[in-house]
């Protein structure tokens, strides 16, 4: 479903991804882990297109999407969430959650002054983005701030959001960054659940290996903007070079 081949990124000196492949397969569930400044969030900035990547291939679901805009990419069905979650902060829980959708026929100047040409439709996403809501316990603050919700319910919705864009490929960068363990936890039975059930395909930046581990098929252990490491969690456990990088063994 995604396949990477000898990208690279470079900021100035700094080469933060280099000359980087790998492969994410339709269904499966990928852990890419690494320390920080490893170029993890980087290299997912680069898969989304809001990076351009100075040399290399990248390919998703039939396209060509090396040189695609991330409007584009997102159209071909990969989203993305953020390390920090990226709320619209003073717009509703339901506002944010029907920013992603596609087609939405209320946002064509030549649709938008008759209502009742979009209402029905708009009332529809609502249904589904409330469905999704009650998934994570949300659906109570539909009309709160996003402001509003704490660090945990705020990463809940960035993934929530992220579905309302029919995804096929979901990039997600740390879902549990300062989420208390239980949390976490839900938070990874969430996106198995959303595999199992949806087939839906994820590539997961992650600290928490813990966790991570329990779930995941196949990992790539990133450093200093190279893979240096790729396996089961089992396989990379057993790494050497992979404990030496991470605890200094
Ligand atoms: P990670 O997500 O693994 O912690 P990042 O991808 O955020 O790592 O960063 C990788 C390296 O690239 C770091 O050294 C970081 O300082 C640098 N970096 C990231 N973004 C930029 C940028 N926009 N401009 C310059 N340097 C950057
Ligand atoms: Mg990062």
């Amino acid at each position: 479903m995604l396949t990477l081949q000898g990208v690279s990124k470079r900021f100035e000196q700094l080469v933060a991804v280099d000359d980087l492949s790998l492969t994410v397969q339709a269904g499966q569930l990928v852990g890419l882990v690494g320390p920080n400044g490893s170029g993890k969030s980087t290299l997912l900035n680069v898969i989304a297109g809001a990076l351009a990547a100075d040399h290399g291939h990248i390919h998703f679901a039939g396209h060509d999407i090396t040189r695609s805009s991330a409007a584009e990419i997102f159209q071909f069905g990969l989203a993305r969430s953020f390390q920090d979650p990226s709320l619209f902060g003073r717009m509703s829980v339901l506002d944010n959650m029907l920013l992603p959708v596609k087609g939405q026929l209320g946002e064509r100047p030549t649709q938008a002054p008759w209502r009742r040409r979009w209402l029905p439709q708009e009332y529809q996403f609502a249904r589904q983005a409330n469905a999704e809501l009650r998934q994570v316990q949300l659906q109570k603050h539909y009309d709160n701030q996003a402001s509003d919700l704490s660090g945990g319910q705020m990463k809940l919705l960035a993934l929530s959001r992220t579905l309302m864009g029919a995804p096929q490929l979901l990039l997600l960068d740390e879902p549990t960054a300062g989420v208390a363990p239980a949390l976490a936890y839900a938070i990874f039975e969430r996106i198995a659940d959303l595999r199992r059930n949806q087939g839906l395909t994820f590539l997961i930046v992650e600290h928490r290996l813990e966790i991570l581990f329990e779930f995941v098929d196949y990992v790539y252990v990133m450093h200093l903007g190279r893979i240096i490491a790729q396996g089961t969690p089992a396989e990379i456990e057993a790494n050497a070079q992979v404990r030496e990088v991470y605890f200094g063994e």
